[in-house]
């Protein structure tokens, strides 16, 4: 049989007749018009070729002996309620069955002597009907199979990925939907009113709170350097999780949507911190270390350069160390050094920087101060180390050499300076503060305690 779809999809008729010559009449008739014709010659064999080969149209008599056409159609219909198409023939023009047969909802009712031209444009129009159903439901199924093979592979991804028109969310992978707890998409619109409160208002990542006035979220990522495009969202546990945020404008069913990737990167940005903090801090002290100290002070340097800030620079050293340490052991040792520490770093103002230089030396920048008022302060600092207890090992005290820098200054002048005012308190003494300033500067050279 020829139908719209070629030889791809084929048609089963199954014909129930039980007087001989009717049924004898049609099979060859219907042969054509098929691709296999099942034969029964009552509704209870009828029945049971339904059951065994699900013919796609069943003709039937409706009086038959042992079980009549209705009740082998009711019957069908209990075991797939639509299915397949029924065409009644029959001879009787009792309207009692034409009701029963309208009832059963039947796609034809031909009444006997069925002229073979009818039935034939009846079987091909149904065939038509049939076969289109029969595409659509393989074009149905090859869809949702296109639709689990891309589920799977985006749900082996990693990142949170989403389609969204920023309003709701229209497809998403599992690691998305995991992260927010919920089944599937139609769960998180009812949870979340809208996309965009996801992403937490905190400084340094993105959220709708930044764009401007007729600017999308989309625009603002997209003017957003990208290292900068970062968002935070709340994990299941509760606590912000930071993304970096990657985004694609779409097509969909004709509106425009937004593919976003979200990456991960909490455990990136605690590394960062700690990468930061072993390049900045001191690993005993947890003060700033020289080499953080030496971009502060170029900062400085440069401020003072620009608008002749008075600025001074102390080092500190401690002193006899070597014999406290000889004294009472070198653990007592990083103890005093981390007591100083922390006893420096609470005295000195926001604005002063304090660093360990090295060994039991630190460093100490006090910006926009006038070098009367640095050797008040310093000062200070060295009476708060001479009154400062360690709990078995008592007192230790500290030298400090200060100088203020100049425009002409590079930051092994200035040091030079300092080290040798320094050098004075050590050579007068120790436990006290020195002064040395530049000719310019009318040299002035103090030694106090
Ligand atoms: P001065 O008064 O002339 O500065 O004498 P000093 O003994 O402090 O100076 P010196 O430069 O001779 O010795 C410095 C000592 O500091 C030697 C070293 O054992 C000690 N020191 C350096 N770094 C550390 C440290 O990290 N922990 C401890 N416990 N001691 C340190
Ligand atoms: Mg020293
Ligand atoms: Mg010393």
């Amino acid at each position: 049989m020829k139908t719209i779809a070629g030889d791809k999809y084929s048609i089963s008729i199954l014909y129930v007749e039980d007087e001989q010559s009717i049924r004898e009449g049609y099979t060859k008739a219907l042969h054509r018009l098929c691709d296999k014709l099942y034969i029964a010659q009552n509704g209870k064999e009828g029945l049971e070729l339904y059951k065994e080969y699900k013919p796609d149209i069943i003709i039937s008599d409706i009086k038959m002996p042992v079980m009549n056409g209705i009740e082998m159609v009711r019957a069908i219909r209990e075991i797939n309620p639509d299915e397949c198409c029924i065409i009644f023939t029959t001879a009787h023009s009792d309207s009692s069955y034409l009701f029963e047969a309208l009832e059963l909802q039947v796609n034809g009712y031909l009444l006997k002597p069925v002229q073979k031209n009818i039935l034939k444009s009846k079987i091909e129009n149904l065939s038509n009907i049939i076969i289109k159903e029969k595409i659509n439901l393989e074009q149905k199924i090859q869809i949702e199979e296109q639709k689990t093979i891309l589920q799977n592979i985006i749900d082996t991804e990693q990142n949170l990925l989403l389609v969204t028109d920023f309003q709701d969310v229209l497809f998403a992978n599992s690691a998305f939907l995991e992260s927010f707890q919920v089944k599937n998409v139609e769960e998180f619109n009812q949870k979340c009113e809208r996309l965009l409160n996801i992403f937490l208002p905190l400084p340094n990542y993105l959220h709708q709170g930044l764009t401007n006035k007729n600017e999308t979220f989309y625009d603002l990522i997209k003017k957003t350097d990208e290292s900068k495009r970062s968002v935070t969202l709340i994990s299941t546990h509760g606590n912000p999780k930071a993304y970096h945020i990657n985004i694609s404008q779409i097509r969909h069913k004709n509106r425009d949507s937004y593919l976003l990737s979200l990456t991960d990167i909490t455990k990136m940005n605690i590394e960062k911190i700690h990468t930061e903090k072993k390049a900045y801090y001191d690993g005993l002290t947890g003060v700033y270390n020289r080499h953080k100290f030496n971009e502060l002070f170029d900062f400085e340097l440069k401020r003072v350069k620009r608008h002749n800030h008075n600025t001074a620079l102390v080092i500190l050293d401690i002193d006899h160390f070597k014999n406290f340490n000889d004294l009472y052991g070198h653990l007592i040792g990083d103890e005093v050094l981390i007591l100083i520490s922390a006893m420096m770093q609470k005295s000195i103002r926001n604005t002063d920087v304090f660093a360990r230089w090295g060994g039991e030396e630190f460093i100490i920048l006090l910006p926009q101060t006038d070098i009367e008022i640095a050797q008040d302060i310093i000062e200070n600092l060295r009476v708060i180390i001479e009154n400062t207890q360690h709990k078995s090992a008592g007192k230790v005290t500290a030298s400090f050499g200060i100088t203020q820098l100049v425009s002409t200054d590079s930051i092994q002048s200035a040091f030079k300076r300092c080290d040798k005012a320094l050098y004075q308190a050590k050579e007068n003494g120790r436990n006290r503060v020195a002064t040395l300033t530049t000719k310019k500067q009318k040299l002035r050279q103090k030694v106090c305690h």
